[in-house]
């Protein structure tokens, strides 16, 4: 088997999962419950979530637990549209469905949605999109990374000029981000990141939320440490994000330059099929190579890579719904190129092994 998903899943980090297993075997109270194994679990996840606002440079106040990015960005989005005054968003073809089919669902509530232009790279243009701001301008939603092509946004470029001219609030999805890339939260107010795009475990997720923005909690009832999402705390699952996120940040840079070689090696490699097009801009992150096979269908190519056991996806894992991409189509390539896509995502656990194996089912499929 010759996995090249690791976008849509990464396995999980034997010590992320031995302090998952430690922390539960340990704490055995309710954070909210207020007798000593409370007491004593309250302590941890506090002592925890200092940590991590520490690897993020932000308050432990601003840190809110989900279930994952997609939770964190339905809340970010309903949160802050729920109570706002004005009908009126801005985000990009670029973003998860998870940002999409929620703002899908604002438009059917009377929102006007539009999408930031973007440049040949897929960065937007931020003039453009800073001449689409309205004083009913309530929300601007953009992923830092992108799951498909892995373009990488001036996020905090961009955020500088809206906030120039607009105080709506800008949400950010760094999901694809987090343990790839630097990542800068001034002028953002609100992130979303997983655990499981950073060999952490399934499920579990955070929401950075700026200081005292008010969101409107999307669960009610329950028992709750945030006044922003109920459910009893997850202590383990929060304490193994913890160690994820901390070896993620540690060891970026390494990981990073490791997975450039294989994307290098592999952009190289493509270069002598002439039907290949690489969708993915030269500047995207290394991780990510979107890439069309001219006149096969993605879902063709991907279950003919299947049956050798080479694991890659067509769009995001999240949306295989046999329509053109989005977001391919988005950079200005035809529908054609678009349903042809199919993304290979790299890992430092992909071994050069598994690089020559893919080359060799490459070669003799096309
Ligand atoms: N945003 C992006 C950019 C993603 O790639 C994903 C996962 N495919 C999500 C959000 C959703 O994350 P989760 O699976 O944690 O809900």
């Amino acid at each position: 088997m010759i996995y090249l998903d690791y976008t849509a899943n990464t396995p999980v980090d034997s010590e992320v999962l031995n302090k998952f297993v430690e922390v539960e075997n340990k704490f055995i109270g309710n954070p909210n419950s207020n007798h000593q194994e409370g007491k004593k679990a309250k302590e941890e996840l506090a002592k925890i979530t200092e940590n991590i606002a520490s690897l993020l440079n932000v308050e432990p106040s601003e840190i809110i637990y989900t279930s994952g990015a997609s939770e964190s960005n339905n809340l970010a989005i309903k949160g802050i549209t729920d109570i706002s005054q004005g009908n009126h968003i801005i985000t990009t073809k670029l973003e998860h469905s998870s940002v999409f089919a929620p703002i899908e669902e604002l438009k059917k509530k009377g929102f006007v949605v539009d999408y930031a232009p973007l440049d040949k790279d897929g960065k937007i243009n931020i003039s453009q999109l800073i001449k689409l701001i309205r004083p009913d301008t309530v929300l601007i939603a953009i992923c830092l990374v992108d799951g498909e092509l892995g373009i990488i946004q001036p996020i905090n470029k961009i955020a500088e000029e809206i906030k120039k001219v607009s105080d709506c609030k800008i949400h950010i999805d760094g999901t694809q981000a987090l343990g790839k890339i630097k990542i800068d939260f001034k002028n953002i107010d609100t992130m979303s990141f997983s655990a499981h795009k950073i060999y952490g475990l399934n499920g579990s997720g955070i929401l950075f939320k700026r200081g005292h923005l008010k969101l409107n909690p999307q669960i009610s009832g329950g028992m709750s440490s945030s006044l922003y999402r109920s459910g009893t705390p997850t202590l383990s699952l929060n304490s193994a994000f913890y160690v994820a996120v901390k070896k993620a940040i540690e060891n970026q840079d390494k990981r990073f330059s490791d997975v450039l070689e294989k994307n290098k090696n592999l952009r190289e490699f493509f270069k002598q099929f002439p039907k290949v097009k690489i969708n993915s801009p030269q500047n995207a992150v290394p991780h990510i190579i979107n890439l069309s096979v001219e006149g096969i269908k993605g879902s063709v190519f991907q279950r003919k890579l299947d049956s050798y056991g080479v694991c890659v996806s067509v769009k995001s894992a999240c949306s295989s719904d046999g329509l053109p991409s989005r977001a391919v189509t988005a950079l200005g390539n035809s529908e054609r190129t678009a349903l042809s896509s199919w993304r290979i995502s790299l890992s430092h656990l992909t071994t050069w092994e598994e690089i020559e194996q893919f080359k060799e089912i490459f070669v003799k499929l096309v």
